[in-house]
C-alpha cells in the first residue's frame, strides 16, 4: 500500500451501493477515508438498462469535480440487492429488474475503473468489520433486523460468498417447525418470519389475542417493533414477553451460527437496532444458553456505519480484490 503512494500519490477507492430507489455512492482514499458520498435515484425501468450508465456518469463527473484521474482510482466495488457470486456475476436481482447480470465486467468497461460486486448485505457486514463497530475483528456476523433479514458472514476478513453469491442468507435460516404462512422466499418457519421488524410486530399481534393481559400496546394501531421496544423500556410486561420471544429465535439461531462461524463479533443492525442496547438484553441469554461453549466468547455490537456500511464495505471489496 505504502508503495503505491510513493509512486503515484494519493489513491482511491469507489463504493457503490445500488438499491431499489436510489444509488448511494462513497469516494474514499485507499486507507478508508470517506472523502464524499452522494445519491442518484435507480432507474430500474427496462430490465435496469439505465443503471450502470447513470452510474459511470455520476463518477465521470465526481472524478472531474474532484480533479481525480481514474489512473489513480484503484477500484470500485458495487453491491447490489441479490446473489453475486465471487466473479461479480448477478444471479438475479428483482428491486433492479436484472436477470443473470456480468455485474464486475460490464461495469469495468463503462467505468473504465476495475470493478467488483458483492451482495449488499454481504458488503455491509464487510463495511462494518472494517471502518464500523466491529473494526478490527476478522471474524464477524452481521444481522440486519429491518423489513426482512439481511445477514453477512465474514471469515478471516473476507465475505463468505458461497458458490452461487448466497453465503450468509441468515435470514431465511429455518427456525420453527408447523408455520402456515410463507415466508417472502416461499419457505415456511424462516427466522425473518419471527426477528424481522415486521416478524416482531407479528410476534406482538399474537401475544395480544392470546389473552386480555393489560398492555400499553392495546390501545396502539398497527403495533411496530418500535411500539414493542419503546414499551418494554417502560416496563409493559406483555412487551417484555415479546421480546423474549424474539430474543429466543434471534438468540438461538445466532447460537447456531456462532458454532459454524465462531465469530469475534456479532454486529446488529437495521431500523430494529435503533432500539439500542436492550435488544440484546433478550438475545445474549438464549445465545449463551444454546451456543457451543468453546464458541461464547463474542461481542454483540450495535452496527455504526447506517446507511454508509455498504459503501465502506463495497470500498473495501474493490482494496482487497485489486490486490
Ligand atoms: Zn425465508
Amino acid at each position: 500500500m505504502s508503495g503505491k503512494r510513493e509512486v503515484g500519490g494519493m489513491k482511491y477507492l469507489i463504493g457503490i451501493d445500488v438499491g431499489g430507489t436510489s444509488v448511494k455512492n462513497g469516494l474514499f482514499t485507499d486507507g478508508g477515508e470517506l472523502l464524499d458520498k452522494w445519491e442518484i435515484p435507480t432507474r430500474t425501468e427496462n430490465n435496469g438498462e439505465n443503471i450502470l450508465p447513470d452510474i459511470a456518469r455520476t463518477i465521470d463527473e465526481k472524478l472531474a469535480e474532484k480533479g481525480i484521474s481514474k489512473s489513480d482510482v484503484i477500484g470500485c466495488g458495487l453491491g447490489v440487492p441479490g446473489p453475486v457470486n465471487e466473479e461479480g456475476v448477478v444471479q438475479r436481482a428483482v428491486n433492479l429488474g436484472w436477470g443473470y447480470f456480468p455485474l464486475a465486467e460490464k461495469a469495468s468497461e463503462l467505468f473504465g475503473i476495475k470493478a467488483y460486486g458483492g451482495n449488499d448485505a454481504n458488503v455491509a457486514a464487510l463495511g462494518e468489520a472494517w471502518k464500523g463497530a466491529a473494526s478490527g475483528f476478522a471474524n464477524v456476523v452481521m444481522v440486519t433486523l429491518g423489513t426482512g433479514i439481511g445477514g453477512g458472514i465474514i471469515v478471516n476478513g473476507k465475505i463468505l460468498t458461497g458458490c452461487r453469491g448466497a453465503g450468509g442468507e441468515i435470514g431465511h435460516m429455518h427456525v420453527k417447525d408447523g408455520e402456515t404462512i410463507p415466508c417472502g422466499c416461499g419457505n415456511h418457519g424462516c427466522i425473518e418470519q419471527y426477528a424481522s421488524a415486521t416478524g416482531i410486530a407479528r410476534l406482538a399481534r399474537e401475544r395480544l389475542e392470546e389473552n386480555d393481559d393489560a398492555s400499553s400496546l392495546r390501545g396502539v394501531e398497527n403495533v411496530s417493533a418500535k411500539d414493542v421496544f419503546d414499551a418494554i423500556k417502560q416496563g409493559d410486561k406483555l412487551a417484555i414477553e415479546v421480546g423474549q420471544r424474539f430474543g429466543d429465535y434471534l438468540g438461538k439461531a445466532l447460537a447456531n451460527i456462532a458454532c459454524v462461524v465462531n465469530p469475534d463479533a456479532i454486529v446488529v443492525g437495521g431500523g430494529v437496532s435503533k432500539a439500542g442496547d436492550v435488544i440484546f438484553d433478550f438475545v445474549k441469554e438464549p445465545f449463551e444458553k444454546n451456543v457451543f461453549h468453546a464458541c461464547r466468547q463474542v461481542e454483540f455490537l450495535l452496527a455504526k456505519l447506517d446507511n454508509d456500511a455498504g459503501i465502506y464495505g463495497c470500498a473495501k471489496l474493490a482494496l482487497d480484490k485489486a490486490s
